[in-house]
C-alpha cells in the first residue's frame, strides 16, 4: 500500500526533464527528496552525489532514514526533519562526519514542499569543511589581535622576524605571520605543538638548553637549524627572551630570523666580487687601467692576446698600441675622460706589436677617488676588425638584394589599396615596352574584360588570400599580349597593399634557384656569427641565429620566428617600444626573458637593413646579466632596509656619528609634523627640546665610544612647537674596520605613557573620593601657612574632624551610601569655610582644616560651631534620611606650639576629648 503511493509520486518526478536530472546528478552538492509518511521520513530521490555519500548499493527509494542510517545518525536527523515538517519552515544545520579518518563538516538545508497531496522535504547537503576551517582560522587570529595590545601586536605582526611565544615546556602559544613565512606552518599548525617536533634531531639538546637558560631569566641568542614545512632545513638565528608576569617567567618569546638567505646573499656578493676580478682577468675585451700620467698600470690577458704585448713590456709605459699619427686624437679622448666623462664605444684604429692595424671599439671610463677626483682611466678595447669585415659583407648582401630589384628579369611592382600600380622595377617596364621612368597604370596593361574583375580580385587579396598566383595575359604598350605567371603577395604596409611579380614562365625555375642561393648564403653567414643576433621586421622576429637561440634557451627556432619581439622582452621593457631603428645605434642595455623565464640583461646594438626597400632591424646582443646581477644584489638589500623603515610606525633615522641626518623614514611627518624634505641633511639636534640637548650629546658620545646601542627617553619638538616624549634607541652601525660609520636612531612616541605618569602623580596628592588634597599635600600647605603666620604675626589654627559613629552608616545602609555621606560631609565642610582655608581628607571619616590669618581666638569658636551645625543638618541620600554629627579637635599656631608634629598631637588629643564628651562638640586647649 505504502509502496504504491510512493511509486506514483516517483513517476511524477520522472516526468521532470532529463536535462534537469542530469544537471542535478552532475553537481557536487548532495540532493535528497524525502516524503513524510505517518511520521516516518522516506527517501524518494537522491542524486549521484547523495548515493555515494550514503554508501548504499541498493535502491534507496521507499526506505526510511532508520532503514539506511545508524540509529544514532537517524535520531540526529529525525529531530531536524520533524522541525521542518511540523513547523513547515526551512531548517538549516551542520554536522560532522568522519570519512576516511578525516573530520568533514556538512551543512544541510531542509526545505518543506507541498507536492499535490504529499508533504516532501528537499534536502541539500554541502561539504563546508574547508570553508569552516578558514572561519576558525580567521576567528583565531581575531582573538589574538584582541588579546594583545594593539601597538605591541603591530610591532610583532609587521616584524620581518618570526616572533612566537612558547610556554615553559616549549609548547607554542602564539606565532606571527613572519614565522609562517619562515617555516611554512600557520599558527593553527604550530599552537599546541612542542618546538622539538620541528627540529633536526641533533639540534634538540641545543635548543632545550637555551630554553632553560631563557626560563632562568636570561636573554639568549644563538644559531640553529629548523625544518621548513616542505622538509627543507633552514639556518635561523634564534633569540629567546623570557616573558615575565608578576615576576614569574611564564614562557619565552622566540624571535627567529631566517639567515639562510643572508648566507646566500653573502655568498652571492662574494661571488660578484670574484666575478668582477675575473671580469677583468678573463674578459675577452682588452682592459687597460691608465694613471694620470697616461702610463699603463694594469693590463689583462686579453690585452696580450689581442696586441701581442706582454705586461712587462707595457707596465709603467706609454700605451704602445696607439699609432703615432693618432696620438693627438687619442690624447683629446683621454682628456675628455680625465674630466670625468665616459667615452663610449668609439671606433678607432690601434696597432699590434707587429704594426698590424686593428679596428677597435674603445670605451674609456674614469675611476674616481673618494673625493670625486679622477685618479685613473679604464680602457676597454674590443677588437671589431672581424665585425667590421662582417659589416662590409652585410652591405654587399644588401646591395645584392637591391640588384635583384634592379636587374631581375621578373617584372616586380607594388600595388596600392585601390589596385593601382605604385612602383615598378626596370624589368617590368621592359616587359611592357615602356621607358624606365614612364609611369604605368592598370588600364595600360589589363585587357578590357579584366578591368571589370579588378574589384573582385582586390577584395579576394585583401580579405581572403595573402598570396595569389595564377597565369594570365597582359597587354603591352604596342598592343601585343604576353603570358605571365602573376604572383601577388599581400603586405598591407602603408600605402602598399601587395607586391606583385610577373614572370616569364619559361624563366621561372631558373630564377627561383638563383634567389634561394642568395638567401642560403646570407643565412649561413649570420648563423655562424658568435654574436647572438636576431632580425625583426616591424615587431616580428623573422630570424635568429644559433647564438641567440642558445642565449634565450629555445629548442627550435620555429618556436620564436614569426612571434612579436615582445615575447622575449621583459614585461618592464615592453612599454618602451621596440629598439631604435636608426641606421646604427649605440649599444644600450635591455632586459630580456629567456624561455625558462630567467631574466637576461643584454647590451643591444641595432642596425637597420633594407631589403627590397623594406626595413628590417638586426639586433645584436651581448649578455651582461652576471655583471648587473651583482650590482642589483647590493641595491636589493638597501631596498629591503628602506621598506622595513618606511613601514615602521617608529621614526627611523640614519645619522652620521656627528649627528647629520642622512636618512629618515616618513613616519616623522605623522609623529612630529615635520615634512621629510625638511629633515634630510639637518642635524639631529635641530628638533630636540633645549633641556635635553646635553643629554643627546652625551648619548652620541657614548654610542661612538662604547659602540653599543643606547636607549633613552628624550623630548622632541613637534613642528608646531609642543614637546613630545619619544623613546629613542641609538644603534651604532660599523664600517669594515669596525669603526662606527653611522648611527641608526629608532624613536617611538611615548607621550601618552608620560601623561599617564603625571596622572598617577596627581593621584598621589589628592583623595580619590572627594577630590580634596590628601595628607601629603596638606602638610605642605600647613607649613606654608605657618611661615606666613611668622611674617604677619597672625594665628594659624589646625582643625581635626571625625564623623561620630560613622561605622553605623556603613553597617546599616551599606558602603556605597557611606561613600556618599563622606562626600556630602566634605561639601558641608567646604561651604562652612573661607576659600583660603584648606580642607583635606586624612582617611575614612577623618578630615583636617588649616585656617590661617586668625586675629582673635573667638573667631575660631564661631567657625567650629558653624561647622558642627551645618554637618548636623539632616542629609537626604538615595531616599534615606541620615543624621550624622562630627567631633573637632583644635590646635593653634604659634600660641599652643611652634612644632608641627606637636600641633597635630594637640589637635588629636582635643579630638579624643570631644569624642569622650559624647561627640558633636569641639575642644581647644
Ligand atoms: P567614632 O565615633 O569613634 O569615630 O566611630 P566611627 O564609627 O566613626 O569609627 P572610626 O571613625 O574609628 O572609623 C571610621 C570608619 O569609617 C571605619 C570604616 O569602616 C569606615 N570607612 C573608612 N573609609 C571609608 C570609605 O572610604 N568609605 C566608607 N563608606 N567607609 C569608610
Ligand atoms: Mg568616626
Amino acid at each position: 500500500m505504502k509502496h504504491d503511493f510512493i511509486k506514483s509520486v516517483y513517476e511524477d518526478f520522472s516526468q521532470l526533464s532529463g536535462i534537469l536530472m542530469s544537471a542535478i546528478n552532475s553537481v557536487k552538492d548532495i540532493f535528497y527528496i524525502l516524503e513524510v509518511i505517518e511520521d516516518e521520513y522516506i527517501y524518494l530521490f537522491t542524486n549521484n552525489a547523495g548515493k555515494s555519500h550514503l554508501i548504499v548499493e541498493e535502491d534507496l527509494v521507499g526506505k526510511s532514514i532508520f532503514d539506511l542510517l545508524t540509529p544514532e545518525k537517524a535520531h540526529f536527523l529525525e529531530r531536524y526533519y520533524e522541525k521542518c515538517y511540523k513547523k513547515n519552515k526551512i531548517v538549516t544545520f551542520s554536522d560532522e562526519v568522519e570519512i576516511d579518518n578525516q573530520q568533514r563538516i556538512y551543512e544541510s538545508v531542509l526545505t518543506p514542499v507541498q507536492f499535490k497531496e504529499h508533504f516532501l522535504i528537499v534536502t541539500v547537503v554541502r561539504d563546508v569543511t574547508d570553508y569552516s576551517k578558514k572561519i576558525t582560522e580567521l576567528k583565531h587570529s581575531k582573538d589574538l589581535l584582541e588579546k594583545n595590545d594593539q601597538r605591541l601586536l603591530s610591532l610583532v605582526e609587521q616584524n620581518e622576524d618570526g616572533i612566537f611565544m612558547l610556554d615553559t615546556d616549549g609548547y607554542f602559544l602564539e606565532s606571527n605571520e613572519a614565522t609562517t613565512n619562515i617555516i611554512g606552518y600557520t599558527p593553527l599548525e604550530l599552537i599546541g605543538k612542542n618546538i622539538v617536533h620541528f627540529l633536526p634531531r641533533n639540534e634538540i639538546s641545543n635548543i632545550t638548553q637555551h630554553l632553560i637558560s631563557a626560563i632562568e631569566s636570561e636573554n639568549v641568542k644563538f644559531e640553529t637549524k629548523i625544518y621548513h614545512k616542505n622538509g627543507d632545513e633552514l639556518s635561523i638565528e634564534l633569540k629567546f627572551v623570557p616573558i615575565y608576569i608578576n615576576d614569574n617567567v611564564i614562557g619565552v618569546y622566540g624571535i627567529a630570523k631566517d639567515i639562510s638567505k643572508e648566507k646566500l646573499i653573502l655568498e652571492k656578493l662574494k661571488k660578484a666580487n670574484n666575478q668582477l676580478e675575473s671580469f677583468i682577468k678573463y674578459n675577452s675585451d682588452a682592459i687597460i687601467i691608465m694613471n694620470l700620467e697616461k702610463k699603463i698600470e694594469i693590463v689583462n690577458q686579453a690585452f696580450t692576446n689581442i696586441f701581442d704585448y706582454t705586461d712587462e713590456e707595457v707596465l709603467e709605459q706609454d700605451n704602445p698600441t696607439i699609432p703615432d699619427w693618432l696620438k693627438k686624437d687619442s690624447d683629446s679622448l683621454y682628456d675628455e675622460a680625465f674630466k670625468g666623462n665616459i667615452v663610449k664605444d668609439l671606433h678607432v684604429k690601434r696597432q699590434k706589436k707587429n704594426g698590424e692595424l686593428l679596428d677597435i671599439s674603445i670605451t674609456l671610463s674614469p675611476i674616481f677617488d673618494e673625493f670625486g677626483e679622477v685618479i685613473a682611466i679604464t680602457n676597454i678595447l674590443r677588437d671589431i676588425t672581424e665585425s667590421k669585415k662582417n659589416e662590409v659583407e652585410i652591405n654587399t648582401i644588401k646591395s645584392e638584394l637591391e640588384l635583384v630589384w634592379e636587374y631581375s628579369t621578373d617584372g616586380i611592382f607594388m600595388i596600392a589599396h585601390d589596385g593601382e600600380i605604385m612602383k615598378t622595377n626596370p624589368a617590368f617596364n621592359n616587359m611592357f615596352l615602356y621607358d624606365q621612368c614612364e609611369k604605368i597604370t592598370l588600364s595600360d596593361i589589363y585587357l578590357n574584360k579584366q578591368i571589370m574583375q579588378t574589384n573582385e580580385f582586390l577584395r579576394h587579396l585583401r580579405e581572403e588570400k595573402a598570396f595569389i598566383q595564377f597565369e594570365t595575359s597582359r597587354r603591352r604598350k604596342d598592343g601585343s599580349t604576353i603570358q605571365v605567371l602573376a604572383t601577388y603577395r599581400r603586405v598591407n604596409k602603408g600605402k602598399t597593399l601587395a607586391i606583385a611579380t610577373y614572370k616569364d614562365i619559361t624563366n621561372e625555375k631558373q630564377l627561383i634557384h638563383e634567389l634561394s642561393r642568395n638567401q642560403m648564403k646570407y643565412m649561413k653567414f649570420l648563423d655562424a656569427s658568435p654574436i647572438p643576433l636576431f632580425i625583426i621586421d616591424g615587431e616580428i622576429i623573422t630570424y635568429l641565429n644559433k647564438a641567440a637561440q642558445h642565449l634565450i634557451k629555445v629548442k627550435k627556432r620555429s618556436f620564436i620566428v614569426g612571434k612579436p619581439v615582445k615575447e622575449i622582452l621583459h614585461p618592464s621593457e615592453r612599454e618602451n617600444g621596440i629598439f631604435q631603428t636608426s641606421s646604427k645605434s649605440l649599444p644600450s642595455i635591455y632586459k630580456f626573458m629567456n624561455l625558462e623565464d630567467e631574466i637576461i640583461y643584454a647590451e643591444t646594438t641595432t642596425a637597420t637593413i633594407r631589403e627590397k626597400g623594406k626595413k628590417s632591424t638586426i639586433v645584436m646582443l651581448r649578455d651582461v646579466t652576471t655583471k648587473l646581477r651583482s650590482e642589483q644584489a647590493l641595491r636589493e638589500s638597501e631596498e629591503r632596509f628602506r621598506i622595513i623603515a618606511e613601514n615602521s610606525k617608529s621614526i627611523v633615522k640614519i645619522i652620521t656619528p656627528k649627528g647629520k641626518v642622512t636618512y629618515c623614514s616618513s613616519s616623522i611627518e605623522e609623529i612630529l609634523g615635520i615634512p621629510l624634505w625638511m629633515e634630510m641633511g639637518k642635524s639631529i639636534y635641530s628638533n630636540i627640546h633645549e633641556d635635553d640637548l646635553l643629554l643627546l650629546e652625551d648619548v652620541l658620545e657614548k654610542v661612538r665610544k662604547l659602540k653599543t646601542p643606547i636607549d633613552i627617553e628624550i623630548r622632541h619638538l613637534h613642528r608646531e612647537g609642543s614637546a613630545l616624549w619619544l623613546d629613542s634607541q641609538f644603534v651604532p652601525l660599523f664600517d669594515e674596520s669596525g669603526e662606527v660609520e653611522k648611527i641608526m636612531v629608532i624613536s617611538d612616541d611615548i607621550s601618552e605613557l608620560k601623561q599617564k605618569e603625571s596622572k598617577l602623580k596627581k593621584m598621589a596628592f589628592y583623595d580619590y573620593l572627594t577630590g580634596l588634597p590628601n595628607r601629603r599635600l596638606f602638610e605642605q600647605q600647613l607649613q606654608q601657612a605657618m611661615v606666613t603666620s611668622d611674617k604677619t604675626g597672625k594665628h594659624t589654627t589646625l582643625f581635626v574632624l571625625d564623623g561620630d559613629k560613622f561605622k553605623n552608616i556603613n553597617d546599616t545602609l551599606g558602603h556605597d551610601i557611606g561613600d556618599k555621606v563622606i562626600i556630602e560631609f566634605a561639601n558641608r565642610l567646604q561651604y562652612s569655610l573661607r576659600s583660603k582655608d584648606t580642607i583635606s581628607r586624612i582617611g575614612g571619616d577623618e578630615f583636617t582644616v588649616v585656617i590661617p590669618e586668625i586675629n582673635d581666638l573667638e573667631e575660631v569658636k564661631i567657625i567650629a560651631e558653624r561647622i558642627l551645625k551645618n554637618i548636623a543638618e539632616t542629609m537626604y541620600i538615595n531616599g534615606n534620611e541620615i543624621n550624622i554629627t562630627a567631633s573637632i579637635g583644635i590646635a593653634c599656631y604659634p600660641s599652643d606650639t611652634k612644632d608641627i608634629d606637636q600641633l597635630f598631637k594637640i589637635a588629636d588629643n582635643n579630638l579624643y576629648r570631644s569624642k569622650d564628651l559624647g561627640g558633636n562638640t569641639y575642644t581647644m586647649v
